[in-house]
């Protein structure tokens, strides 16, 4: 094993004597794995990786960092790593808590208790016999922690409203190396903060969750070719203004590369497609659809299913994708507002341009909640474009940015921070009113600034 820089950084040394082979440090094997995110268009470079396995690894690493005088990013997945990109790694130590997963359910008091690295699936797994959900995201394997902590979006969210009023309890190592119990009765403003502030705080070795009881759910995806476009749109937007809080429902269209890998009503097309879920009796929820299924939609896979099977109907890509995204949230969807999405749609440059329908409990504050409880607004623009190489970057960006600018005129000042995806976003929109009591609690908490986040408080 060869260490070229280690000998100039004395820092990275005094890791490697307090840690050994429990962290990872450039030139070793397995380093440059484990500091590649899952959004593998950043190149993240830390000066180390830690890889802890239980509450006590994380205790020992948080220490060992802190006197080596270095920083901290804890990450799960690096779903989030476009977010972190503006912080400079270099004095940086990366935990990846891919190492720390699980889920134990409690089938009586409905709730979870999930390790700080798992993912959607672990939680999905352990509730699903107990005919328990939780309010997950669209993709089972995005991380449960930085989900939650950050807010929340998923298909029973019109319902239900932001995942991260589901939290009860967080158990957190702080910069003093600390690991304290976070709830209403125990250090309830850290309790507070960790709601919104996730990551800037510590890093979390379990959370407790509030589960629904939901063994299946009315959900499903309605799919046509792009040039029906406008037509499906304009049908969305009316069943949107109409749909009662039951129905928590996306519209996007799609550009799908041909690709072996793709079933052939993908590869090589442009597409519309509507899917969300519906909490309603089948013959409620077909009766909602019926405006929709009457422009005689390609596929139709809408239909009673497990709830856990609610992570495959957005079609989210299955592993490690390079990917910019930009995102805003409108106040409302009017005719012109639908016609400008077809247009940023249709024309060439993205890979995907969504909607996402918010409003009903996602805008209502929650009374005993913590700094960020809903967003206030009654949808949410979202671009994604790929980036299959470094070079495609710049292009990318510039298609993502264009592709929300047009939406200006119906823009409010509201963001979801889970869907903040840039180091140049202003997060101050997501926060609102609690960022002062944020940065003052992080003060007390993590006085030197110890913690670097997706989301800088
Ligand atoms: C394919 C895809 C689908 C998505 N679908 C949805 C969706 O339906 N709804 C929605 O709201 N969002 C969605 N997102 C956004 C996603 O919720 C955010 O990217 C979220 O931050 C991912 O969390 P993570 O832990 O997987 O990511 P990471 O990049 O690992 O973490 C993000 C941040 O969370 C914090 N963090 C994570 N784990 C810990 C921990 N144990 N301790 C302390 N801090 C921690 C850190 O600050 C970290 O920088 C999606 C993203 C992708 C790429």
């Amino acid at each position: 094993m060869t260490i070229p820089d280690l000998a100039l950084d004395p820092r990275a040394v005094r890791l490697r004597d307090a840690l050994g082979a429990r962290i990872l440090l450039p030139g070793d094997d397995g380093f440059d794995a484990a500091r590649m995110p899952w959004n593998v268009a950043f190149d993240q470079r830390p000066i180390a990786v830690a890889r802890p396995e239980t509450a006590e690894d994380v205790v020992d690493v948080v220490r060992a960092a802190v006197a080596a005088g270095l920083r901290i990013a804890p990450q799960a997945t690096g779903h989030a790593a476009g977010a972190l990109a503006g912080t400079a790694l270099g004095d940086v130590v990366l935990v990846s808590l891919a190492g720390l997963r699980g889920a134990v359910v409690d089938p009586v008091a409905r709730t979870a208790r999930v390790l700080g690295g798992s993912q959607w699936n672990d939680v999905l797994e352990a509730a699903a016999p107990h005919g328990l959900t939780a309010l997950h995201g669209s993709a089972g394997d995005v991380g449960v922690v930085g989900y939650s902590l950050s807010g929340g979006l998923s298909f029973y969210a019109r319902a239900h409203g932001l995942a991260i009023n589901s939290v009860r309890a967080v158990q957190v190592v702080l910069a003093d190396g600390a690991l304290v119990r976070a709830s209403r009765d125990e250090h309830p403003d850290l309790f507070w903060a960790l709601r919104g502030g996730s990551g800037a705080f510590g890093i979390v070795v379990s959370i407790e969750l509030d589960l629904l009881a939901q063994p299946e759910v009315f959900a499903g995806m309605l799919l046509w070719d792009a040039s029906r476009a406008a037509e499906v749109s304009a049908a969305w937007a009316a069943f949107t203004r109409a749909a009662p809080e039951s129905a928590t429902t996306t519209l996007r269209i799609l550009h799908f590369p041909p690709m072996p890998d793709l079933p052939p009503f993908l590869s090589g097309r442009d597409l519309v497609v509507v899917d969300g879920a519906i909490l309603e009796s089948d013959e409620g929820a077909a009766t909602l659809l019926e405006p929709l299924r009457a422009l005689g939609p390609e596929v139709d896979t809408f239909a009673p299913m497990p709830a856990a099977a609610l992570v495959q109907v957005h079609l989210d890509p299955p592993g490690p994708t390079p990917a910019l995204t930009a995102h805003v949230v409108l106040g409302g969807l009017p005719d012109d507002a639908v016609s400008k999405f077809v247009e940023i749609g249709t024309a060439p440059g993205l890979f995907i341009t969504e909607l996402r329908h918010l409003g009903g409990a996602i805008r209502r504050p929650a009374l005993d909640g913590g700094a960020v409880t809903a967003i206030d607004g009654e949808y949410l623009a979202h671009t994604i474009a790929v980036v299959p190489v470094p070079e495609a970057a710049v292009q990318a960006a510039a298609a993502v940015q264009a592709g929300i600018a047009a939406f200006s005129p119906w823009r409010v000042d509201a963001l979801a921070l889970t869907f903040v995806d840039g180091p140049l976003v202003d997060r101050s929109h997501g926060f609102g009113t609690a960022l002062g009591r944020l940065r003052e609690i992080k003060a007390a908490v993590d006085p030197d600034g110890v913690f670097v986040a997706a989301h800088p408080v």
